[in-house]
């Protein structure tokens, strides 16, 4: 089987690994440190808080923006769960916006809309790798007083108007996952520029306990341990290294697939729009027509490709249809739910294995 998305290890990443095994501290050592300064450095931030996952950097991200009980926040019901989890998990209620035809992002015109005097904070994804309009969610944001924390856990090294996400929102949020871009094992991350949020991060992370002005241990906050361990920032550390490299070669497998596929008509193709670079995180295309979706699926499992769904809309989940979504439908959000097909994409993949999966869909289509 190909898989659709998969990591890359090298013989440095494994160096960095045993190095730190062999050294003084398995967790709470000197890797944390440097993996949070290198990536706070590579997308052009002041800070960066290191946590066990990207669903655990979600949560702290949420609690230090003071997103609390009855409070709404917009965000995108074409996303993995753990973005709305989070929020439900702080008593707080997702306000679900449709998505676009092109990018899948939600659509920023509509945020305004959905916008009453409960809401808190928008959450914008950027799916599949590709950034959302920042400037005109930044504005909506500003002019309404909320908080925007960007989901980008698939969106490490993506670029808005030539600036790297994680340099935007108030708070941004990766993932580091076998998948996502570069990984950790599991490993999440919050990046930002605000200094009470980072401190707050720092705290919370770790049970809430603090040093107090005489150096005293206090706990003053509930919090959690959500720490990342130095054998897995080493990783991260050195993975960090590759990122660049990882997006070039993933763009490069988007022009196969590009070459490959333009003549299918019955399909359509992912695109990234010019003011952005996208983390190409995911590669994903549409059956024009819903009803071949599932066949077109199960034929390219029948030939060992690893095609997958990303996603079902967070609304329809049994969990969320039993606690308040129950009719919920969005426009854009349906027809994409019903038509989208996840092909493989990873830096492993070759030019043989895209011409391969490639020719498989024409077959289909033949
Ligand atoms: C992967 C992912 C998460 C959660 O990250 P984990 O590290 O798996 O906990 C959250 N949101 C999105 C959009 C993701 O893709």
């Amino acid at each position: 089987m190909i898989p659709y998305g998969r990591q890359n290890i090298d013989s440095n990443d494994i160096k960095a690994v045993l190095n730190t095994l062999k050294s003084e501290f398995l967790t709470q050592g000197p890797k944390i440190l440097e993996f949070e300064k290198a990536v706070a450095k590579y997308c052009g931030a002041k800070y960066a808080v290191a946590v066990s996952n990207g669903t655990t950097a979600l949560h702290l991200a949420y609690l230090v923006a003071g997103i609390k009980k009855n409070d709404e926040v917009i965000t995108s019901p074409n996303t993995f769960a753990a973005t709305t989890n989070m929020l439900i998990a702080v008593g707080a209620k997702p306000i679900f916006c449709d998505i676009k035809t092109g990018t899948y992002n939600l659509n920023e015109k509509e945020i305004k809309n959905l916008i009453t005097k409960k809401t808190k904070a928008i959450i914008p994804v950027h799916f599949a790798g590709h950034p959302c309009e920042m400037d005109i969610i930044r504005r909506v944001a500003k002019k309404h007083k909320l908080i925007v924390i960007e989901d980008a856990c698939h969106a490490l090294g993506a670029k808005y108007k030539n600036k790297k996400i994680g340099d935007i929102g108030d708070m941004t949020v990766f993932s580091f996952h076998p998948v996502k871009q570069i990984t950790t094992g599991e490993g999440g991350m919050v990046v930002t520029n605000n200094k009470r949020y980072y401190e707050k991060l720092l705290s919370l992370r770790s049970h809430g306990i603090h040093k107090d002005k005489n150096g005293k241990n206090v706990m003053t906050e509930l919090g959690y341990n959500y720490r990342m361990t130095d054998i897995q920032a080493a990783l991260g550390e050195s993975q960090l290294k590759r990122l660049d490299s990882f997006i070039k070669k993933r763009k490069q497998i988007v022009s196969w697939y590009k070459k490959e596929l333009s003549s299918v008509k019955e399909i359509i193709l992912p695109e990234e729009l010019n003011n952005v670079r996208s983390g190409w995180h995911l590669y994903i295309i549409r059956t024009k027509k819903k009803s071949d979706r599932d066949k077109l699926s199960k034929y390219l499992k029948k030939n060992r490709i690893g095609v997958n769904f990303h996603y079902p809309a967070v609304y329809s989940h049994p969990y969320y249809r039993k606690n308040g979504y129950k009719n919920k439908k969005l426009k854009n959000t349906e027809l994409y739910q019903n038509s989208c097909i996840t092909l493989p994409l990873h830096t492993e993949l070759s030019k043989k294995d895209v011409v391969y999966i490639s020719n498989k869909i024409k077959e289909f289509y033949e």
